[in-house]
């Protein structure tokens, strides 16, 4: 796809975190992380011509699956200070792992308070493979990251051409191009020959304290409620966690033998109901029976709403990491989840999120 020149003097910061994009055969047992972000970039064709600064950061060399809280919180640290030293700094580009986008670009989300656009991207298919996708993907994340109408809208993750809000966007084929998804809501924009081209916007962000280093890691279990499940694992967890979120069925129901121990539960730690199935928000008033979404509410879970199970787990990990009680994380469940207003998130809001475009540079909005 031709990239039309026209951002020249734009700045963008590219992290490297490794992930297939950044992988080659290492001998005969298959591919692994080697490559450097400065080499990423140069091998991007059509750069050059967009005109578009790139500054690199080797920050890590790993597979998304290894990656952790501890890493995203240090780059989110590390974007923060870079870009309020630099405001001439436009947007910042993070190549990771196709495996863990969906939770680190949340995370990263949450911790991201400036205006600038964090656009997290990666490959589908390593660079010796025909067809490798992670020099469009690249180009395109910076694309997005150096537009200057792509702020205020915390972290997007673009890949196949498409601008995915960090909060929405999931993973789902094990090896399509075209795996990430946002089911509810859909993408934010595409790219069309090379631009950034937005048609819907958030209303909101939602930005939490950035955790001190060395914060003891709280421990936050998902468990996901099977045909005929007996309890077993859930049995097995008092003791052993901070948090639970439970991955329910349909819009919020687990079997009626499950009720106590949730119950129990969620008298001791934060519990939250999400649902497995994908899409869709979970319910609070239609069901009656015995485990329902009514019966567990009421029984202190607290909705997850629209987050799918694994955005529930990062947003109650990151509270529970910042030390908040349970009023303050049914309030922030409540408007990250989508079901209560916006203005009773519990942090100062960032920024404005109309389409204006933002002045140049990643200006500091709380
Ligand atoms: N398949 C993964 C990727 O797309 C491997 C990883 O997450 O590191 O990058």
């Amino acid at each position: 796809m031709a990239v039309s020149p026209g951002m020249p003097g734009r700045r963008v910061i590219v992290y490297g975190l490794g992930g297939t994009i950044a992988m080659t055969a290492a001998g005969s047992d298959g591919v692994a992380p080697t490559l450097s972000t400065a080499q990423l970039v140069a091998s991007v064709p059509g750069l050059a011509a967009t005109g578009i600064g790139v500054e690199v950061e080797d920050f890590r060399r790993l597979p998304g699956a290894s990656l952790t809280f501890d890493d995203i919180t240090a780059l989110a640290q590390s974007v923060h200070e870079l870009t309020t030293a630099d405001p001439g700094i436009d947007g910042v580009v993070v190549v990771q792992g196709t495996d863990t986008i969906e939770e680190t670009a949340y995370l990263l989300d949450l911790l991201h308070p400036e205006a600038c656009p964090v656009v997290v991207t990666g490959a589908m298919r390593p660079p010796q493979l025909a067809g490798a996708d992670g020099p469009a993907n690249l180009l395109a994340a910076i694309a997005v990251a150096a537009n200057p109408h792509t702020g205020d809208q915390g972290c997007l993750v673009v890949l196949a051409d498409e601008i995915h809000a960090a909060r929405r966007v999931r993973k789902t084929h094990t090896s399509a191009g075209a795996t990430f998804r946002s089911p509810t809501g859909g993408p934010l924009g595409y790219l069309v020959e090379g631009q950034p081209r937005m048609v819907n916007r958030l209303t909101h962000r939602t930005v939490l304290p950035r955790p001190a280093a060395g914060s003891p890691p709280p421990r936050v279990a998902l468990v996901t409620i099977v045909l005929g499940d007996d309890g077993l694992l859930l049995e097995h967890l008092p003791g052993h966690l901070d948090g639970l979120v439970v991955a329910a069925f349909g819009v919020g129901h687990v079997p009626a033998a499950l009720v106590p121990l949730l119950d129990t539960l969620a008298r001791r730690i934060p519990v939250v109901l999400a649902s497995r199935t994908g899409a869709g928000s979970v319910a609070a008033a239609t069901y009656g029976f015995p485990g329902s979404e009514r019966d567990l509410l009421g029984r202190g879970l607290i909705s997850a709403g629209f987050l799918d199970p694994l955005k529930a787990r990062i947003l109650l990990h990151t509270l529970l990491t910042a030390g908040s009680d349970r009023p303050t994380m049914t309030a922030a469940f409540g408007v990250a989840g989508g079901y209560t207003d916006p203005a009773r998130w519990p942090w100062p809001r960032p920024g404005r999120t109309d389409s204006q475009p933002r002045s140049p540079g990643c200006v500091a909005t709380n």
